[in-house]
Protein backbone atom coordinates (compact mmCIF):
# COMPACT_ATOMS: atom_id res chain seq x y z
CA UNK A 1 0.00 0.00 0.00
CA UNK A 2 1.43 3.41 -0.86
CA UNK A 3 1.78 5.68 2.35
CA UNK A 4 1.74 9.36 0.69
CA UNK A 5 -0.19 11.27 -1.21
CA UNK A 6 -0.75 11.29 -5.37
CA UNK A 7 0.07 14.14 -7.59
CA UNK A 8 -0.56 14.09 -11.39
CA UNK A 9 -0.67 10.33 -11.77
CA UNK A 10 2.47 9.84 -9.11
CA UNK A 11 2.97 8.80 -5.36
CA UNK A 12 5.01 11.07 -3.45
CA UNK A 13 6.19 11.54 0.16
CA UNK A 14 5.48 15.05 1.10
CA UNK A 15 8.29 16.94 2.59
CA UNK A 16 7.17 17.43 5.49
CA UNK A 17 8.13 16.73 9.72
CA UNK A 18 4.68 16.24 10.47
CA UNK A 19 3.29 12.33 10.15
CA UNK A 20 -0.29 11.38 10.05
CA UNK A 21 -0.12 7.86 12.38
CA UNK A 22 -2.30 5.69 11.04
CA UNK A 23 -3.30 3.63 14.38
CA UNK A 24 -5.68 0.48 14.72
CA UNK A 25 -8.39 1.52 17.26
CA UNK A 26 -8.93 -1.94 18.45
CA UNK A 27 -5.55 -1.92 19.31
CA UNK A 28 -3.46 1.39 19.18
CA UNK A 29 0.36 -0.26 19.26
CA UNK A 30 -0.82 -1.54 16.04
CA UNK A 31 0.21 1.47 13.48
CA UNK A 32 -0.52 -0.05 10.20
CA UNK A 33 1.55 3.19 8.52
CA UNK A 34 2.95 6.44 8.89
CA UNK A 35 2.26 9.34 6.16
CA UNK A 36 4.14 11.82 5.64
CA UNK A 37 1.51 15.10 5.99
CA UNK A 38 1.02 17.35 2.84
CA UNK A 39 0.74 21.26 2.99
CA UNK A 40 -1.11 23.72 1.48
CA UNK A 41 2.14 24.17 -1.33
CA UNK A 42 1.27 20.43 -1.77
CA UNK A 43 -2.52 21.14 -2.54
CA UNK A 44 -1.95 24.04 -4.69
CA UNK A 45 0.37 21.97 -6.73
CA UNK A 46 -2.46 19.32 -7.24
CA UNK A 47 -4.46 21.83 -7.93
CA UNK A 48 -2.57 22.57 -10.94
CA UNK A 49 -2.25 19.44 -12.25
CA UNK A 50 -5.70 19.20 -12.02
CA UNK A 51 -6.60 22.09 -14.11
CA UNK A 52 -4.16 21.42 -16.36
CA UNK A 53 -5.57 17.96 -16.82
CA UNK A 54 -9.60 19.49 -17.28
CA UNK A 55 -9.51 19.82 -21.12
CA UNK A 56 -8.39 16.49 -22.02
CA UNK A 57 -10.91 15.09 -19.28
CA UNK A 58 -13.57 17.00 -20.45
CA UNK A 59 -12.95 16.44 -23.95
CA UNK A 60 -13.02 12.49 -23.01
CA UNK A 61 -16.69 11.23 -24.18
CA UNK A 62 -18.65 10.46 -20.87
CA UNK A 63 -19.10 7.03 -21.73
CA UNK A 64 -15.80 6.32 -21.85
CA UNK A 65 -15.00 8.03 -18.58
CA UNK A 66 -17.50 5.79 -17.55
CA UNK A 67 -15.81 2.73 -18.39
CA UNK A 68 -12.71 3.91 -16.26
CA UNK A 69 -15.01 3.26 -13.55
CA UNK A 70 -15.99 0.06 -15.12
CA UNK A 71 -12.57 -1.12 -14.91
CA UNK A 72 -12.50 0.09 -11.19
CA UNK A 73 -15.20 -2.16 -10.21
CA UNK A 74 -13.92 -5.21 -11.36
CA UNK A 75 -10.19 -4.60 -9.74
CA UNK A 76 -12.19 -3.74 -6.20
CA UNK A 77 -14.13 -6.91 -6.83
CA UNK A 78 -10.70 -8.49 -7.01
CA UNK A 79 -9.42 -6.93 -4.13
CA UNK A 80 -12.45 -6.80 -1.75
CA UNK A 81 -11.00 -8.59 1.07
CA UNK A 82 -7.86 -6.49 1.04
CA UNK A 83 -9.80 -3.54 1.06
CA UNK A 84 -12.43 -5.37 3.70
CA UNK A 85 -9.11 -5.80 6.28
CA UNK A 86 -7.21 -2.48 5.62
CA UNK A 87 -10.63 -0.71 6.69
CA UNK A 88 -11.32 -2.69 9.38
CA UNK A 89 -7.99 -2.42 10.37
CA UNK A 90 -7.60 1.16 10.28
CA UNK A 91 -10.98 2.37 10.89
CA UNK A 92 -12.16 -0.15 13.49
CA UNK A 93 -16.10 -1.47 11.80
CA UNK A 94 -16.23 -5.12 11.91
CA UNK A 95 -15.05 -7.36 8.83
CA UNK A 96 -18.39 -8.13 7.78
CA UNK A 97 -19.35 -4.93 7.65
CA UNK A 98 -16.41 -3.84 5.95
CA UNK A 99 -16.79 -6.07 3.39
CA UNK A 100 -20.65 -4.58 2.93
CA UNK A 101 -19.09 -1.24 2.59
CA UNK A 102 -17.08 -2.35 -0.17
CA UNK A 103 -19.49 -4.25 -1.78
CA UNK A 104 -21.43 -0.77 -1.40
CA UNK A 105 -18.90 1.09 -3.26
CA UNK A 106 -18.95 -1.41 -5.47
CA UNK A 107 -22.50 -0.82 -6.66
CA UNK A 108 -21.88 3.02 -6.38
CA UNK A 109 -18.82 2.67 -9.11
CA UNK A 110 -21.59 0.69 -11.36
CA UNK A 111 -24.31 2.65 -11.56
CA UNK A 112 -21.88 6.28 -11.59
CA UNK A 113 -20.04 4.27 -14.39
CA UNK A 114 -23.59 3.70 -16.44
CA UNK A 115 -23.99 7.59 -15.93
CA UNK A 116 -21.08 8.84 -18.38
CA UNK A 117 -23.84 7.64 -20.97
CA UNK A 118 -26.48 9.87 -19.36
CA UNK A 119 -25.23 13.27 -18.18
CA UNK A 120 -27.43 14.38 -20.27
CA UNK A 121 -29.90 18.41 -20.47
CA UNK A 122 -33.41 18.88 -21.89
CA UNK A 123 -35.05 19.85 -25.27
CA UNK A 124 -37.63 22.44 -24.46
CA UNK A 125 -40.36 24.12 -27.16
CA UNK A 126 -39.02 27.64 -27.43
CA UNK A 127 -41.62 30.93 -26.70
CA UNK A 128 -40.66 31.89 -30.37
CA UNK A 129 -40.90 31.14 -33.48
CA UNK A 130 -37.58 29.60 -35.57
CA UNK A 131 -36.02 28.76 -32.16
CA UNK A 132 -34.66 25.57 -30.61
CA UNK A 133 -33.68 25.53 -27.49
CA UNK A 134 -32.21 22.94 -25.13
CA UNK A 135 -29.97 22.42 -22.38
CA UNK A 136 -26.53 20.63 -22.02
CA UNK A 137 -24.82 19.61 -18.57
CA UNK A 138 -21.04 20.32 -18.89
CA UNK A 139 -18.15 19.77 -16.13
CA UNK A 140 -17.74 22.32 -13.69
CA UNK A 141 -13.27 21.97 -13.34
CA UNK A 142 -11.48 21.38 -10.55
CA UNK A 143 -12.98 19.77 -7.47
CA UNK A 144 -12.51 19.32 -3.94
CA UNK A 145 -13.64 16.49 -2.02
CA UNK A 146 -12.92 16.19 1.57
CA UNK A 147 -14.22 13.12 3.38
CA UNK A 148 -14.65 11.96 6.87
CA UNK A 149 -13.40 8.66 8.77
CA UNK A 150 -16.93 6.64 9.34
CA UNK A 151 -17.24 5.19 5.25
CA UNK A 152 -13.44 5.34 4.20
CA UNK A 153 -14.17 3.07 0.75
CA UNK A 154 -17.96 4.32 -0.37
CA UNK A 155 -18.19 7.87 0.54
CA UNK A 156 -14.98 8.81 -1.16
CA UNK A 157 -16.24 7.05 -4.20
CA UNK A 158 -19.56 8.41 -4.21
CA UNK A 159 -18.26 11.39 -4.96
CA UNK A 160 -15.02 10.82 -6.80
CA UNK A 161 -17.50 8.67 -9.01
CA UNK A 162 -20.09 11.30 -10.36
CA UNK A 163 -17.39 14.07 -10.17
CA UNK A 164 -14.88 12.63 -12.79
CA UNK A 165 -17.72 10.81 -14.55
CA UNK A 166 -19.01 13.64 -15.10
CA UNK A 167 -15.86 15.16 -16.99
CA UNK A 168 -14.21 17.33 -13.61
CA UNK A 169 -10.94 16.75 -12.30
CA UNK A 170 -10.44 16.46 -8.76
CA UNK A 171 -8.38 16.92 -5.58
CA UNK A 172 -9.34 14.70 -2.56
CA UNK A 173 -8.54 14.56 0.98
CA UNK A 174 -9.45 11.95 3.07
CA UNK A 175 -9.83 11.84 6.67
CA UNK A 176 -6.58 11.64 8.44
CA UNK A 177 -7.59 8.34 10.64
CA UNK A 178 -7.87 6.39 7.09
CA UNK A 179 -5.73 7.24 4.70
CA UNK A 180 -4.71 3.72 3.98
CA UNK A 181 -8.28 2.82 2.44
CA UNK A 182 -7.91 6.39 0.42
CA UNK A 183 -4.74 5.02 -1.23
CA UNK A 184 -6.24 1.66 -2.01
CA UNK A 185 -9.01 3.31 -3.58
CA UNK A 186 -6.52 5.75 -5.50
CA UNK A 187 -4.47 2.93 -6.74
CA UNK A 188 -7.47 1.25 -8.05
CA UNK A 189 -8.34 4.40 -9.87
CA UNK A 190 -4.75 4.33 -11.33
CA UNK A 191 -4.59 0.95 -12.12
CA UNK A 192 -8.52 1.68 -14.00
CA UNK A 193 -6.39 4.02 -16.10
CA UNK A 194 -7.39 7.20 -15.36
CA UNK A 195 -5.71 9.54 -16.94
CA UNK A 196 -2.57 11.77 -14.61
CA UNK A 197 -4.01 14.59 -13.17
CA UNK A 198 -7.75 13.42 -13.27
CA UNK A 199 -7.64 12.26 -9.33
CA UNK A 200 -4.83 13.88 -6.68
CA UNK A 201 -4.98 12.73 -3.42
CA UNK A 202 -3.77 14.55 -0.44
CA UNK A 203 -3.24 13.02 2.84
CA UNK A 204 -2.79 16.03 5.31
CA UNK A 205 -4.53 17.80 8.05
CA UNK A 206 -7.90 19.75 7.74
CA UNK A 207 -7.06 22.59 9.11
CA UNK A 208 -3.53 23.21 6.36
CA UNK A 209 -4.78 20.85 3.41
CA UNK A 210 -8.24 21.07 3.70
CA UNK A 211 -8.17 24.48 4.24
CA UNK A 212 -6.07 25.21 1.10
CA UNK A 213 -8.50 23.27 -0.89
CA UNK A 214 -11.69 25.35 0.15
CA UNK A 215 -9.68 28.47 -0.36
CA UNK A 216 -7.84 27.95 -4.20
CA UNK A 217 -9.51 29.96 -6.19
CA UNK A 218 -9.60 27.24 -8.69
CA UNK A 219 -11.55 24.30 -7.16
CA UNK A 220 -14.70 25.46 -8.26
CA UNK A 221 -17.12 22.83 -6.44
CA UNK A 222 -16.62 21.69 -3.12
CA UNK A 223 -17.92 18.55 -1.45
CA UNK A 224 -17.50 17.96 2.10
CA UNK A 225 -18.97 15.36 4.37
CA UNK A 226 -18.32 15.54 8.20
CA UNK A 227 -18.88 17.47 11.31
CA UNK A 228 -21.52 20.50 11.62
CA UNK A 229 -18.28 22.80 12.79
CA UNK A 230 -15.88 22.48 10.21
CA UNK A 231 -18.99 21.84 7.53
CA UNK A 232 -20.60 25.77 8.44
CA UNK A 233 -17.37 27.56 8.31
CA UNK A 234 -16.13 25.78 4.85
CA UNK A 235 -19.91 27.04 3.53
CA UNK A 236 -19.14 30.06 4.32
CA UNK A 237 -15.51 30.29 3.22
CA UNK A 238 -16.68 29.04 -0.21
CA UNK A 239 -19.42 30.93 -0.44
CA UNK A 240 -16.86 34.16 -0.33
CA UNK A 241 -15.50 32.49 -3.46
CA UNK A 242 -19.05 31.96 -4.86
CA UNK A 243 -18.18 28.07 -5.05
CA UNK A 244 -20.82 25.37 -5.53
CA UNK A 245 -21.01 23.36 -2.18
CA UNK A 246 -22.76 20.37 -0.55
CA UNK A 247 -22.24 19.83 2.54
CA UNK A 248 -23.78 16.61 4.40
CA UNK A 249 -23.27 17.24 8.17
CA UNK A 250 -25.01 15.93 11.69
CA UNK A 251 -27.45 13.37 12.33
CA UNK A 252 -30.14 12.62 15.05
CA UNK A 253 -32.01 9.65 13.48
CA UNK A 254 -34.88 8.94 15.72
CA UNK A 255 -37.44 4.99 15.28
CA UNK A 256 -41.27 5.88 16.06
CA UNK A 257 -43.06 2.16 17.34
CA UNK A 258 -46.33 2.76 17.26
CA UNK A 259 -48.38 0.78 19.12
CA UNK A 260 -49.61 -2.09 16.33
CA UNK A 261 -45.54 -2.36 15.55
CA UNK A 262 -44.17 -5.94 15.06
CA UNK A 263 -41.83 -5.22 18.03
CA UNK A 264 -39.27 -8.41 17.10
CA UNK A 265 -38.68 -6.11 13.63
CA UNK A 266 -38.33 -2.86 15.17
CA UNK A 267 -36.05 -4.15 17.94
CA UNK A 268 -33.75 -6.17 15.12
CA UNK A 269 -33.81 -2.85 13.05
CA UNK A 270 -33.24 -0.35 16.01
CA UNK A 271 -30.43 -2.53 17.41
CA UNK A 272 -28.89 -2.97 13.87
CA UNK A 273 -29.20 0.91 13.32
CA UNK A 274 -27.82 1.97 17.04
CA UNK A 275 -24.80 -0.03 17.39
CA UNK A 276 -24.02 -1.69 13.71
CA UNK A 277 -20.36 0.89 12.70
CA UNK A 278 -20.85 1.28 16.36
CA UNK A 279 -22.88 3.92 16.27
CA UNK A 280 -20.33 5.89 14.22
CA UNK A 281 -22.84 6.43 10.81
CA UNK A 282 -24.31 9.66 10.06
CA UNK A 283 -27.25 7.86 9.29
CA UNK A 284 -27.40 5.35 12.71
CA UNK A 285 -30.63 5.60 15.41
CA UNK A 286 -29.99 7.63 18.33
CA UNK A 287 -33.22 7.79 19.56
CA UNK A 288 -36.64 5.76 19.83
CA UNK A 289 -40.18 7.13 20.21
CA UNK A 290 -41.77 4.85 21.83
CA UNK A 291 -45.81 4.74 22.49
CA UNK A 292 -46.71 3.64 25.59
CA UNK A 293 -48.81 0.25 25.21
CA UNK A 294 -45.52 -1.04 23.87
CA UNK A 295 -42.39 0.77 25.72
CA UNK A 296 -42.19 -2.07 27.99
CA UNK A 297 -41.96 -4.67 25.95
CA UNK A 298 -39.70 -3.01 23.32
CA UNK A 299 -37.25 -1.81 26.39
CA UNK A 300 -36.74 -5.35 27.06
CA UNK A 301 -35.91 -6.84 24.15
CA UNK A 302 -32.99 -4.11 22.93
CA UNK A 303 -31.89 -4.75 26.77
CA UNK A 304 -31.65 -7.97 26.11
CA UNK A 305 -30.12 -7.67 22.70
CA UNK A 306 -27.60 -5.10 23.48
CA UNK A 307 -26.08 -6.73 26.37
CA UNK A 308 -25.82 -10.11 24.30
CA UNK A 309 -23.70 -7.84 21.47
CA UNK A 310 -19.90 -8.88 21.39
CA UNK A 311 -17.59 -6.51 21.71
CA UNK A 312 -14.28 -6.94 19.81
CA UNK A 313 -11.97 -6.24 17.61
CA UNK A 314 -13.61 -5.94 14.09
CA UNK A 315 -10.75 -8.46 12.76
CA UNK A 316 -12.14 -11.28 14.77
CA UNK A 317 -14.78 -12.33 12.82
CA UNK A 318 -16.69 -13.25 16.00
CA UNK A 319 -17.31 -9.79 17.09
CA UNK A 320 -20.34 -8.20 16.52
CA UNK A 321 -19.24 -4.28 17.17
CA UNK A 322 -15.93 -2.61 16.86
CA UNK A 323 -13.90 0.06 18.84
CA UNK A 324 -14.46 3.72 18.57
CA UNK A 325 -12.81 5.20 15.78
CA UNK A 326 -9.77 7.24 17.80
CA UNK A 327 -9.11 8.18 21.38
CA UNK A 328 -11.15 11.58 20.69
CA UNK A 329 -14.11 9.91 19.50
CA UNK A 330 -13.57 7.11 22.31
CA UNK A 331 -13.80 10.25 24.97
CA UNK A 332 -16.97 11.59 23.47
CA UNK A 333 -19.18 8.79 23.74
CA UNK A 334 -18.04 8.49 27.33
CA UNK A 335 -18.76 11.79 28.12
CA UNK A 336 -22.20 11.81 26.50
CA UNK A 337 -22.80 8.80 28.71
CA UNK A 338 -21.77 10.84 31.33
CA UNK A 339 -23.85 13.99 30.58
CA UNK A 340 -27.45 11.49 29.71
CA UNK A 341 -27.06 10.27 33.65
CA UNK A 342 -26.37 13.76 34.76
CA UNK A 343 -29.57 15.15 33.06
CA UNK A 344 -31.67 12.31 34.56
CA UNK A 345 -31.80 9.38 32.00
CA UNK A 346 -31.83 6.14 33.13
CA UNK A 347 -29.62 3.78 32.13
CA UNK A 348 -30.59 0.27 30.75
CA UNK A 349 -27.32 -1.36 30.41
CA UNK A 350 -23.78 -0.54 29.37
CA UNK A 351 -22.26 2.50 30.19
CA UNK A 352 -18.89 1.56 30.50
CA UNK A 353 -15.55 0.29 28.77
CA UNK A 354 -15.73 -3.41 28.63
CA UNK A 355 -13.47 -5.17 30.76
CA UNK A 356 -11.49 -6.99 27.38
CA UNK A 357 -10.21 -3.40 26.14
CA UNK A 358 -6.94 -4.22 26.35
CA UNK A 359 -6.20 -0.53 24.98
CA UNK A 360 -8.74 -0.43 22.20
CA UNK A 361 -10.96 2.24 22.30
CA UNK A 362 -13.74 0.44 23.29
CA UNK A 363 -17.36 1.26 24.25
CA UNK A 364 -20.09 -0.39 25.89
CA UNK A 365 -23.70 -0.81 23.54
CA UNK A 366 -25.45 1.44 26.06
CA UNK A 367 -29.17 2.43 25.87
CA UNK A 368 -30.67 5.31 28.09
CA UNK A 369 -34.99 4.88 29.07
CA UNK A 370 -36.86 8.12 30.00
CA UNK A 371 -35.10 10.15 27.84
CA UNK A 372 -37.31 13.67 26.64
CA UNK A 373 -36.78 16.10 24.80
CA UNK A 374 -35.24 18.80 26.44
CA UNK A 375 -32.43 16.53 27.35
CA UNK A 376 -28.58 17.00 25.67
CA UNK A 377 -28.62 13.57 24.68
CA UNK A 378 -31.87 13.63 23.02
CA UNK A 379 -31.19 16.54 20.91
CA UNK A 380 -27.02 16.36 20.38
CA UNK A 381 -25.02 13.77 17.95
CA UNK A 382 -23.03 11.41 19.88
CA UNK A 383 -21.63 9.24 17.61
CA UNK A 384 -20.98 6.38 18.93
CA UNK A 385 -23.15 3.32 20.48
CA UNK A 386 -25.09 5.50 22.99
CA UNK A 387 -29.12 5.01 22.15
CA UNK A 388 -32.17 7.04 23.90
CA UNK A 389 -35.28 5.73 24.13
CA UNK A 390 -38.89 8.09 24.94
CA UNK A 391 -42.02 8.14 24.50
CA UNK A 392 -44.32 9.36 22.70
CA UNK A 393 -48.23 9.35 22.86
CA UNK A 394 -49.45 9.60 19.77
CA UNK A 395 -48.62 10.05 16.06
CA UNK A 396 -49.00 13.64 16.88
CA UNK A 397 -45.93 13.52 19.22
CA UNK A 398 -44.24 11.18 17.27
CA UNK A 399 -44.00 13.29 14.38
CA UNK A 400 -43.93 16.35 16.89
CA UNK A 401 -40.63 14.65 18.79
CA UNK A 402 -38.91 13.68 15.90
CA UNK A 403 -38.85 17.28 14.35
CA UNK A 404 -37.88 18.53 18.07
CA UNK A 405 -33.46 18.63 16.54
CA UNK A 406 -31.70 20.59 14.76
CA UNK A 407 -31.02 17.58 11.91
CA UNK A 408 -32.75 16.03 9.42
CA UNK A 409 -30.93 13.58 7.59
CA UNK A 410 -33.34 9.98 8.31
CA UNK A 411 -36.00 8.49 10.39
CA UNK A 412 -38.30 5.12 10.70
CA UNK A 413 -41.57 4.52 11.96
CA UNK A 414 -42.65 0.89 12.84
CA UNK A 415 -46.62 0.52 12.01
CA UNK A 416 -48.72 -1.61 10.30
CA UNK A 417 -51.27 1.85 9.64
CA UNK A 418 -51.13 3.34 6.22
CA UNK A 419 -52.51 6.42 7.78
CA UNK A 420 -49.88 7.09 10.20
CA UNK A 421 -47.24 5.80 7.64
CA UNK A 422 -48.54 8.53 4.95
CA UNK A 423 -48.79 11.22 7.45
CA UNK A 424 -45.30 10.64 8.89
CA UNK A 425 -43.88 10.78 5.78
CA UNK A 426 -45.33 14.15 4.79
CA UNK A 427 -44.78 15.96 7.77
CA UNK A 428 -40.88 14.78 9.31
CA UNK A 429 -38.67 16.95 8.61
CA UNK A 430 -35.80 14.55 6.54
CA UNK A 431 -34.14 13.65 3.74
CA UNK A 432 -35.24 10.17 3.88
CA UNK A 433 -37.74 8.62 5.48
CA UNK A 434 -37.97 4.80 5.96
CA UNK A 435 -41.13 2.61 6.70
CA UNK A 436 -40.72 -0.45 8.86
CA UNK A 437 -36.63 -0.46 8.48
CA UNK A 438 -33.74 0.78 9.84
CA UNK A 439 -33.03 4.60 9.88
CA UNK A 440 -29.78 3.60 8.12
CA UNK A 441 -28.50 2.82 4.05
CA UNK A 442 -28.23 4.44 0.77
CA UNK A 443 -28.36 3.43 -2.62
CA UNK A 444 -26.36 4.25 -5.57
CA UNK A 445 -30.05 5.04 -7.58
CA UNK A 446 -31.67 7.31 -4.28
CA UNK A 447 -30.56 10.68 -3.45
CA UNK A 448 -29.06 10.75 -0.04
CA UNK A 449 -28.71 13.86 1.90
CA UNK A 450 -30.65 15.50 4.53
CA UNK A 451 -32.57 18.93 5.26
CA UNK A 452 -32.21 21.52 8.11
CA UNK A 453 -28.66 21.14 10.03
CA UNK A 454 -27.55 18.18 8.35
CA UNK A 455 -27.32 19.03 4.78
CA UNK A 456 -26.56 22.42 2.41
CA UNK A 457 -26.94 21.65 -1.50
CA UNK A 458 -27.55 19.26 -3.46
CA UNK A 459 -27.79 15.66 -2.66
CA UNK A 460 -25.77 13.15 -2.89
CA UNK A 461 -25.32 9.62 -4.97
CA UNK A 462 -27.76 9.38 -7.99
CA UNK A 463 -28.50 11.38 -10.67
CA UNK A 464 -28.67 14.30 -8.36
CA UNK A 465 -25.38 14.07 -7.47
CA UNK A 466 -23.55 14.05 -10.94
CA UNK A 467 -25.48 17.04 -11.68
CA UNK A 468 -24.14 18.83 -8.71
CA UNK A 469 -20.86 18.10 -10.51
CA UNK A 470 -22.10 19.96 -13.75
CA UNK A 471 -22.83 23.35 -14.98
CA UNK A 472 -26.38 23.73 -17.11
CA UNK A 473 -26.03 25.48 -19.97
CA UNK A 474 -28.77 27.15 -22.15
CA UNK A 475 -28.55 26.63 -26.00
CA UNK A 476 -31.08 29.58 -28.43
CA UNK A 477 -30.68 28.53 -32.01
CA UNK A 478 -32.54 30.43 -34.33
CA UNK A 479 -33.19 28.83 -37.56
CA UNK A 480 -35.47 31.94 -38.98
CA UNK A 481 -32.66 33.27 -41.10
CA UNK A 482 -33.56 36.68 -39.72
CA UNK A 483 -30.77 36.91 -36.88
CA UNK A 484 -33.22 38.87 -34.58
CA UNK A 485 -34.83 37.12 -32.16
CA UNK A 486 -38.44 36.66 -33.64
CA UNK A 487 -40.59 38.70 -31.04
CA UNK A 488 -43.60 36.94 -29.30
CA UNK A 489 -46.87 37.81 -30.72
P1 LIG B 1 -15.20 13.93 11.43
O1 LIG B 1 -14.31 14.01 12.62
O2 LIG B 1 -16.60 13.54 11.72
O3 LIG B 1 -14.60 13.18 10.28
P2 LIG B 1 -14.47 16.64 10.63
O4 LIG B 1 -15.42 17.67 10.19
O5 LIG B 1 -13.56 16.92 11.74
O6 LIG B 1 -15.43 15.41 10.92
O7 LIG B 1 -13.59 16.15 9.40
C1 LIG B 1 -14.14 15.85 8.13
C2 LIG B 1 -13.10 16.16 7.06
O8 LIG B 1 -12.91 17.57 7.01
C3 LIG B 1 -11.73 15.55 7.34
O9 LIG B 1 -11.14 15.13 6.12
C4 LIG B 1 -10.99 16.72 7.95
O10 LIG B 1 -9.59 16.60 7.83
C5 LIG B 1 -11.53 17.87 7.12
N1 LIG B 1 -11.35 19.20 7.72
C6 LIG B 1 -11.17 19.51 9.03
N2 LIG B 1 -10.99 20.83 9.19
C7 LIG B 1 -11.05 21.40 7.96
C8 LIG B 1 -10.94 22.75 7.45
N3 LIG B 1 -10.73 23.78 8.25
N4 LIG B 1 -11.07 22.94 6.13
C9 LIG B 1 -11.31 21.91 5.30
N5 LIG B 1 -11.41 20.64 5.70
C10 LIG B 1 -11.29 20.35 7.01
Amino acid sequence: MPTGSYINGKWFHPNSDRLVKNINPADPKDVLAEFPAATAQDAQTAIDAAQAAFPMWRNTPGPERGRVLWRAVNLARQRLEEIARTMTREEGKVLKEARGEVLKGISLLEFFAGEGYRVHGKTMPSEVRDTFTYTIRRPIGVVGLITPWNFPWALPVWKIAPAVVAGNTVVFKPAENTPATASLLVEIFEEAGLPPGVLNMLVGPGSTVGNAIVNAPETRAISFTGSNEVGNALYQQAAKLNKKVTCEMGGKNAVVVMPDADLNKAATAIIGGAFGSTGQRCTATSRVLASPVVKNELVEQLRERASKLRVGPGLDESSDMGPAVDEKQWKTDLSYIEIAKSEGAQLLTGGGVPKSSNGGYFVEPTIFEGVTPNMRIFREEVFGPVLSIGVAQNIDEAIKFSNAVEYGLTTSIFTQDINNVLRYIEEVETGMVHVNEPTIGGEAQLPFGGTKNTGVGEREMAEEGVNFFTELKTVFINFGGTGERSMIR
